[in-house]
Formats: structure tokens, sequence, C-alpha cells
């Protein structure tokens, strides 16, 4: 059997979303699990949806989720452009491969599964208006074609004359009449269409000598010795032209096999999963910030704090499950776990909920020291010069109640500086002159362990006593241990807090 080789091929036409990540994602597994390759080609033969800085965004994007491309653009951290022995596919991005295709296209109209058309743009236009009039559509088919500028409507010398004089020529697929399509998916099983629904789809163009993504897609599959194409269900619709291609070509018998995975859709309803949902119920679907052209920013899970091995996680778990009860996994498990048949056929219900649950449970994973380190230099972005080793003692009180390392300055930031406010409604209920007096006398008299105890010894209220100098320690009535606090703090610190309460609050 042949090496398995996969490819995530994505177009460059914008920041990618978080669906794109996931299906290199399974492409990556794919190959690990196999022991084969995991290839990143760019497809960017559409210099019409082109976006600057989209194909830098794929590429960091995957590196920030850990999937290096063992062949292909940005092998090794590098853009690849020439042939090598370790990149014999070389270069991977198609707009540098523009003199591969037209010999393809012009042997597909040689051998009769294509055909040369010359109908200009208006032309078609105008039919489109036509048939829109009597509330049709135009399509480019057998049905249509005869009626048509082409090279099979049009007398050879014609042909040439119109090949040699214009530049904005195509060519197209001649879709087959009368035939069944007979297709099998990984995922999906088998699939038979009626070429009758289909049409001819345009292969090449003259006007910028590139092929469409149909034939640059085949072309390279073919060329790059693609064993499998694990890709999105919106490409579904395309599969029997593929297969037509294939057969066209006599490239059947390595054929790649298909897979088609399942939608990821919108926490409620039945839609796609789109940015509006995220916008709108706040959270990101683009795995990195992205900032368009134009400069509308879009955020991002790395932004908005998530680790890379929480998302690649959440990833993993929408569409694929393992067949047991486990959700943690590492990359390298996930590798081993993996398996297209355990991937569903129907769409992927994206929550957010679960998602920082992703997180949570990865925050807990990590070390107090890795998690300190990822704090500080926040820490010190707001001023705060702190000694690390305290700062990890901090992590260690605070990390099971946040989701994000960001989460830590709002829960502890008291372990940092004074409060500068005191939440109101804990004010009215423990802010009273015996409350405060009894806080100070206790706090004087005790350390932070034998607070308590003092408090207990002396009958006063533990409650009130102890929420009113929480008040004064963190600004309101909830937060950590008083025990926590004041070691963290110190006694002196507690005692200074209580007065400066008093000299803000008054009497
Ligand atoms: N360029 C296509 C995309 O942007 C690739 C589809 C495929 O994998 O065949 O998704």
């Amino acid at each position: 059997m042949s090496k398995t080789r996969v490819r995530f091929a994505p177009s460059p036409t914008g920041p990618l979303h978080m669906g794109g990540v996931r299906t290199a994602l399974y492409n990556y597994l794919f190959a690990k699990q196999h022991g084969g390759d995991f290839i990143l080609r760019i497809e960017d033969t559409d210099s019409n949806r082109f976006v600057p800085g989209a194909e830098q965004y794929i590429i960091e994007s995957l590196r920030w989720c850990g999937i290096y491309p063992d062949e292909g653009v940005d092998a090794d951290g590098k853009v690849v452009e020439t042939p090598s022995e370790r990149h014999p596919h070389a270069p991977y991005r198609q707009s540098q491969r523009r003199g591969i295709y037209r010999k393809y296209a012009e042997q597909l109209v040689a051998s009769g599964h294509a055909y040369y058309a010359f109908d200009t743009a208006e032309e078609l236009e105008k039919k489109r208006a036509e048939a829109e009039a009597q509330g049709q559509t135009f399509i480019y088919n057998h049905l249509t074609r005869g009626g048509l500028r082409n090279s099979l409507t049009l007398p050879a010398d014609e042909v040439e004359r119109l090949l040699a004089e214009r530049t904005d020529w195509t060519v197209r697929f001649l879709m087959p009449e009368g035939r069944v399509v007979e297709m099998d998916d990984l995922i999906r099983g088998h699939i038979a269409v009626d070429t009758a629904t289909l049409d001819d789809k345009v292969l090449w163009k003259r006007a910028d000598e590139l092929p469409t993504y149909h034939l640059a897609n085949i072309v390279d599959d073919h060329l790059m010795e693609i064993t499998e194409v694990i890709r999105g269900e919106e490409w579904l619709p395309s599969l029997p032209l593929h297969y037509l291609l294939y057969e066209a070509f006599g490239w059947q018998d390595s054929q790649p096999r298909f897979a088609h995975l399942p939608l990821l859709l919108k926490p409620v309803g039945n839609g796609k999963l789109s940015k509006r949902d995220g916008d709108k119920m706040g959270f990101p679907v683009f795995p990195l910030r992205w900032t368009s052209p134009t400069g509308e920013t879009s955020r991002g899970y790395r932004e908005d704090g998530y680790f890379p091995e929480a998302f690649v996680n959440l990833l993993a778990m929408l569409g694929w499950n393992p067949g047991t009860e486990q959700e943690i996994f590492s990359l390298p498990e996930l590798v081993a776990a993996f398996s297209l048949d355990k991937v569903g056929k129907a769409g992927a219900k994206f929550n957010p909920d679960k998602a920082k649950w992703f997180n949570r449970e990865y925050l807990r994973m990590h070390s107090d020291a890795d998690l300190a380190a990822l704090w500080l230099p926040m820490l010190q972005e707001k001023g705060v010069q702190a000694d690390p080793a305290y700062v990890e003692r901090v992590v260690a009180l605070i990390k099971e109640r946040a989701t994000f390392v960001q989460d830590f300055w709002d829960i502890a930031s008291y372990l940092f500086v004074a409060p500068k406010e005191f939440v109101p409604k804990d004010v009215d209920k423990f802010y009273k002159p015996e409350f405060y007096d009894m806080a100070l006398e206790a706090l004087t008299n005790s350390e932070a362990d034998t607070l308590e105890e003092y408090v207990r010894a002396h009958k006063m209220p533990m409650g009130k006593v102890m929420n009113c100098l929480r008040l004064a320690l963190t600004g309101s009535a909830s937060g950590l241990g008083i025990t926590d606090i004041l070691h963290c703090i110190g006694k002196e610190e507690g005692l200074a807090r209580l007065r400066k309460m008093k000299e803000v609050l008054g009497n």
C-alpha cells in the first residue's frame, strides 16, 4: 500500500475559520496515525478573492495549534519554493504552479472530455438575464451548450482563429449526459448523482492563464500523490465532477478516497456557525485575531486567552467522538485515538460554554509555575512588579476559580494592590463601627492562623467580623479565605487596609 498522504488546501480568501482549522487538524491526525505525510497547499488561483495576509494567517494559525506540515508551504517553518528531495512536489502555492495546468486542460479537450468556450462575459450575462426574465436559471450544460459559442458548435477553422485572436476563452468540462456517478465517501458511504443535474464547469481560463479550483485541485492531488481527501461538507457537490475528472484523465486507479466532514453549526438553531454568531454571543470563530485589509477586527481564540491545546482538543471533539467517555486528549493522544469512522454525518453544534470548560480543564493541568510565568507580563502591564515566587503562590490559591489566565486579575487583584472601592451593599451590611472595632482588635492581637480562634474566644460574631475584615482587605464581602489572604499580604498590610477603609468610608 502506498504511503498515506493527505493535504490541507485552503484558499487565502480571508482568515481561517475554526471549521477550517478542524479540517486541517483531522487531516493531520489521519496522516500521523497512519505514519503518513501532511501537506499544506495554498489554493490561490482565484485572484479576485485573494486577500493579503490571509496565507500568513493560515500558517500562523496552524503553528499556534502545533500542526506543522511535513511537506508544503511552511514545511519546516519556511515557505518552500523549489523542489528538493524532501519537497519533491514544490512549489505548493498554486499561483506558482500556473505553468503546469494548461497542458492538462488541453489534454481533456483532445480526448473529448472538455471543449473551448468563446462566449463573452456579456453574452453569458445576457443569457442569464433572459432566463431570469422567464423565471429560470441559466446553466451552461447539455441543454444549452449546443446553442452557445464553443468548439462543439463552431467550425474548426473558426475555433482555431478565435483561440489565436481572443484572450478571453475558457476550457469547459463536457459533462457527460445520462450517467449516474457512483461515489464512495468514508464518512457518508455510497452516493449516486445523475449528471443531468450538473453543469459544464470552467476548468481553465485564457484570460489569466490559470486553472479554476476544480482542475487545479484534481491535478495537484494527483501529482502530489494524495491518498485521502478530507475536507468540509461544502465540497460534496463538487465530488461528482471530481470523480469524472479522475476518470477523464485515466487516473481512477490512483484516485484518492474522499471524506467530507460535517458542518459546524451555530449554538442555537441549525445554521452554519458564522462570525455573526460569535459577535452576537461573544465567542471567537477564528483561531487568531484578524484585522481585515479594511481595518475591521475579529477576535481570536489565542487573544481571548485559550490555550492552543484546549482549542485543538475542543475542535477535535466537534464532529468526532472517541466512543468512550474521555474528553481530554493531548495532540499525541488524538493521533492515537482518531478515526474517520467515528466522525458523524450530522452537523456538530458548537457550544461556547463547553469551549470554556475545555480551557478551564487545561488551565488546571498547567503547573502553578507555568501559569505564573504567563501571568507575570500581564501584571507588569498593570504596573504591578511582583516576585515570581509570590505570583506562583497566588496562582495556587486562585486557579480553581479561573477559566483564563486573564481572569486571575479580577479574582485576586487585592493580593497585589489595596482595594480602591468598596461594594456598597456589603458596606451597608458589614461596615458597622462595632464590627470594625472588633476586627481591628482581633487582627491586632492575632496572626493569620490564630485570628478565628481569637474571634471565637472573645465571643465576637464570627461572620460579621470576618466580613467586615474581608471588606477592608478585598473591597467586597466575597473572595478567598481570610487566612489565605493574610498569608499572602501579611498582617501589617491587613491592618493598614482596615485603617484605610475607615479613612475612605468615615464613621
Ligand atoms: N481550496 C479549497 C478550500 O478552500 C479546497 C477544497 C478541497 O480540500 O478540495 O477549501
